[in-house]
């Protein structure tokens, strides 16, 4: 969207042109958070003086401030980062589990300022958990009375292009409730884009998530956003097929991989009954454990070396209940992607446990409406946040 602004502006009057340079730079903080001026010279593409000049007059405005990213390994001065006023206003993000909800409020530049969880059985109806949902964002939002609410992210467990009339009862009581903009989407996507922008693929363009818990889903980020696809259920690794005359899966199709690495499937293999005695049977190196890993490595890594193969992306993120598992998982899914993988790829292969733990998927639901440039910020800009105040 950036290179297409830069050439639609390309032949307009200077003003015109400076005004499209500076939302290219506030668009890029939004979507990034902090970054130094040399950062947004390598990311726009403008020369370093037109970003000092924009950078200064945005100062000015109080639209962006200065935040010192401290660096306990670097001597020196530390290096200055710039970010969107936090005064410009709050995001909410939700995550509806099958178990419990999640909620997160970010301010602008990207600092997390509350967040909170409340479980629910499994069978709570969806006006309930929307009622449980609202209470605990007020409470959240309660603890920031000065600040505005631009929007609310929301993500969902489960398909939700199937589901449109929970969709529109969980838009209605947010919308109702504090009057912004909502956004839904699937929370496993969610928690994808969180680790691309906070976690562990935090400034990687291009990444293959997979979350591994009862379900098995995903998000495939290119070029730092979500790639929806036609029917928006890109990123449904879970139900590549692997195997077709395998066991029958929910989806109703034959032998896909969530069949084979479902955490309850895995524990079963392996033995045991719980994430965390299985960890500890790995670290025992108890054959039946490791086989059972390691098979379920082989499997996730023969899916992931297939959609890498095509999207030409090597950086994977293993979210979701698994994770725990960290390296006793991570060795045999790069070990097969690897393997499996076009040889020009296998030197660039990257494979990483998520790092944003429950509030993944809430952190995903502030990154959904941080990347959706249609939503502005309209909040005041308090005096202790101008430039030159403390
Ligand atoms: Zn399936």
């Amino acid at each position: 969207m950036l290179t297409e602004w830069r050439a639609g502006f390309q032949a307009d009057p200077v003003p015109q042109r400076r005004r499209a340079h500076e939302a290219w730079l506030l668009e890029h903080l939004r979507r990034h958070g902090r970054a130094s001026r040399a950062e947004l010279v390598d990311a726009t593409g403008l020369s370093r003086a037109t970003v000092s000049a924009l950078t200064a007059d945005l100062l000015a405005a109080g639209k962006v401030v200065v935040t010192e990213t401290p660096d306990p390994g670097r001597l020196g001065r530390t290096p200055q980062s710039l970010a969107l006023n936090p005064a410009a206003g709050l995001v909410l993000g939700l995550d509806f589990g099958h178990t419990r909800v999640g909620v997160v409020a970010a301010d602008a530049a990207h600092e997390i300022v509350g967040s909170a969880t409340r479980p629910y059985p499994r069978s709570t109806p969806w006006e309930t958990r929307c009622a449980i949902a609202v209470r605990l964002a007020r409470k959240v939002l309660g603890e920031q009375p000065d600040a505005a609410l631009a929007a609310v992210g929301i993500g969902i467990a489960g398909s939700i292009s199937d589901r449109p009339a929970v969709v529109e009862a969980i838009r209605e009581a947010f919308t109702a409730a504090f009057g912004v903009a909502v956004r839904t989407d699937n929370n496993a996507r969610l928690a994808g884009l969180a680790e691309s922008v906070w976690g562990a693929a935090r400034g990687t363009p291009d990444v293959l998530y997979v979350r591994l818990s009862s379900g098995v889903g995903g998000a495939v980020i290119l070029d730092g956003r979500v790639h929806r696809g036609r029917g928006d259920t890109a990123g449904e690794f879970g139900h590549v097929c692997l195997d077709p005359t395998g066991p029958l899966c929910r989806c109703s199709n034959r032998g896909c991989l969530e069949c084979y690495v479902r955490v309850e499937s895995v524990l079963a293999h392996g033995g045991v009954t719980t994430v965390a005695g299985l960890a500890e049977a790995l670290d025992r190196d108890e054959p039946r454990a490791r086989a059972a890993v390691t098979e379920a490595g082989q499997r996730i890594g023969l899916v992931l070396a297939g959609a890498g193969s095509v999207l030409d992306v090597a950086t994977v993120v293993l979210g979701g209940d698994l994770a725990a598992l960290r390296e006793h998982l991570v060795r045999p899914v790069r070990q097969t992607l690897a393997r499996h993988l076009h040889p020009d790829k296998v030197d660039d292969v990257t494979v990483r446990t998520a790092e944003l733990g429950d509030l993944d998927g809430a952190l995903g639901g502030v990154a959904l409406v941080l990347h959706d440039p249609s939503i502005a910020f309209t909040g005041p800009l308090s005096p202790r946040h101008l430039p030159g105040s403390a």
